[in-house]
């Protein structure tokens, strides 16, 4: 089950913008540049986790009647035909518009319900045109700034009725709110980018329900080419928090670290049976539980299946099962046996964690067999260090599941990481770090002699915290500068203990 969603407006007011944003393909589609190709057809987008069709109508005005109302006729009849509900897009900057009330007249007899969104409301110069855009009798606008993300999250909360009566679910789906830079290449502007990554390599990231974590200040760095007027005065749309969802916890480790017995122990009886048959625990994929009042829900406990130990298939069934926990968490604890730490196979686990992108907790268990503490932690963190150097400060907990020790803690730990797997740091910040990081310690030099310019950073995600650096010469900025640049973020933001990750790139 899926519902559709047209996106109408005069020429100019930013469809094919929050077409791109819904759809993910940000950098896709140049506005400005002649000659892009808009795709008329539907595509798949998401908004904080929820699913639906759009179809895009920017392309409709290219049509052979060239008149006012020979574009708006087709615009409307294709968008009606095929949608569930329209997001009808005004100006705010412009104000309502002739053509706009005349659009307004049409959605308002039309049985298709309409949404009104007045885009380009960052900032105050939309104000008035938001107030103006009340007079079109389609209800309240919803203010939101195509460009900039602002107002996605009113935005979802009016898409919502719509989603619920066509039956969608708004579980998160597999692919992020918005992609800014999509997987292929080929969608990235010619010859742009390098796009290069710290940290990690993979980009199967989850989506992202953000908790109203914008930063307010985003608004008062001018970003390049845009003539934004002052933004401060107008204040910045409040985003409605989503209601909490339970957090993923996945809880992986090698064969008889202890993984269900912790399990049994937080969840208080005997669930999943620890037992010597294979299967036992095959139905039980999700577990949903509340620890202080906290919502959480433990995924793919199917990795926890006891079974016949075929010894030279261990690693490799570890491994796929293992990658399939994660890939449903969001934070995964790995279990390691106090008396044998940070063995191979566990660091193959928690680069997989790292990798994946996930908030990665370790758990120290058996810790009351444990003979010589100070020895065993030393060792665990000596290992930690050298094998992964690219996440400094992991949260490393030490519990015992059977006697139900340090489970507290663990639980603290993963709910804290949790949050800074969800840092969103403002624009402004960013840039005045960035210009911080550059002085105390310049960039190096080009292979032209050149000083290698930092222009702008932004934040192009969250879960893990992902940023993007405008840069001159993104393919020569050393790796020790990036290290750099990551553990500066590290200190500055408190972002400690999860992946982060950079992307460079020559802007165009
Ligand atoms: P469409 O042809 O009606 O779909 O509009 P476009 O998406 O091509 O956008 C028209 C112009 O408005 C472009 O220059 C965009 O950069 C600009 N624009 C789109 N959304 C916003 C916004 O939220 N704020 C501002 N200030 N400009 C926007
Ligand atoms: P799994 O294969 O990771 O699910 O491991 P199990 O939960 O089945 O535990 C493997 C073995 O380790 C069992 O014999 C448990 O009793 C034992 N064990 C689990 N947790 C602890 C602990 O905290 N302390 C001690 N001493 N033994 C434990």
């Amino acid at each position: 089950m899926s519902f559709t969603v047209a996106i109408i407006g005069r020429p100019n007011v930013g469809k094919s913008t929050l077409f791109n944003r819904l759809v993910g393909r940000r950098l896709a589609i140049v506005h400005d540049m002649p000659g892009v190709t808009r795709d008329r057809k539907a595509h798949k987008a998401v908004l904080a986790g929820m699913e639906f069709t759009v179809i895009d109508t920017a392309g409709l005005e290219d049509t052979l009647d060239d008149s006012l109302e020979g574009r708006m006729r087709q615009q409307t009849e294709a968008a009606l035909d095929e949608a569930d509900v329209t997001l009808f897009l005004i100006d705010a900057r412009a104000g309502v518009t002739p053509l706009d009330a005349h659009f307004a007249d049409v959605l308002r007899r039309h049985p298709t319900p309409t949404i009104l969104c007045a885009n380009k409301c960052e900032g105050k110069a939309g104000a008035p045109g938001l107030f103006e855009s009340y007079g079109l009798g389609l209800g309240e606008p919803v203010p939101i700034s195509a460009e900039h993300g602002e107002g996605m999250m009113d935005l979802f909360q009016a898409l919502l009725p719509f989603a619920r009566a066509a039956g969608v679910e708004e579980e998160p789906q597999e692919k992020p709110e918005f992609e800014p830079y999509p997987d292929d290449e080929e969608d990235a502007p010619v010859g742009a980018s390098v796009v290069r990554e710290t940290g990690d390599g993979a980009d199967d990231d989850r989506p992202v329900p953000q908790a109203g974590s914008d930063e307010d200040d985003d608004d008062d760095w001018e970003g390049p080419g845009e003539d934004e007027e002052d933004d401060e005065e107008f204040p910045p749309y409040e985003e409605p928090g989503r209601p909490e969802r339970p957090l993923q916890l996945a809880i992986v480790g090698r064969p008889n670290t202890g993984k269900s017995t912790l399990i049994n122990r937080l969840l208080g009886e005997d669930r999943l049976l620890t037992g010597p048959e294979a299967g036992i625990t095959r139905d039980s994929i999700e577990v949903d539980w509340e620890w202080r009042g906290r919502r959480i829900r433990l995924v793919d406990t199917a990795g926890l299946r006891r079974r016949a130990r075929i010894e030279d298939s261990l690693e490799k069934m570890m491994v796929s099962e293992t990658l399939n926990s994660i890939r449903m968490a969001e934070v995964v604890v790995l279990m390691l046996d106090a008396n044998m730490v940070m063995e191979k196979q566990d660091l193959t686990i928690a680069r997989m964690v790292i990798d994946e992108g996930r908030a990665l907790v370790i758990a120290v268990n058996k810790w009351d067999a444990v003979e010589n503490r100070n020895e065993s932690l030393q060792r665990l963190n000596d290992r930690l260090q050298t094998s992964l150097p690219q996440v400094r400060g992991i949260p490393t907990v030490t519990i015992s599941g059977l006697k139900g020790h340090g489970l507290d803690r663990l639980l603290e730990n993963t709910f804290a990481i949790h949050r800074i797997w969800n840092t969103r740091v403002g624009t402004s910040k960013l840039n005045r770090w960035l210009n911080e990081m550059t002085e105390r310690h310049p960039t190096p030099l080009s292979k032209l002699g050149r000083r290698i310019r930092l222009r702008y950073m932004t934040q192009v995600k969250t879960r893990p915290p992902t940023f993007a650096i405008f840069a001159s010469k993104p393919d020569e900025l050393p790796d020790s500068y990036m290290r750099y640049l990551v553990n500066g973020l590290r200190d500055t933001f408190g972002m400690d203990g999860v992946p982060i990750r950079i992307y460079i790139r020559k802007p165009k």
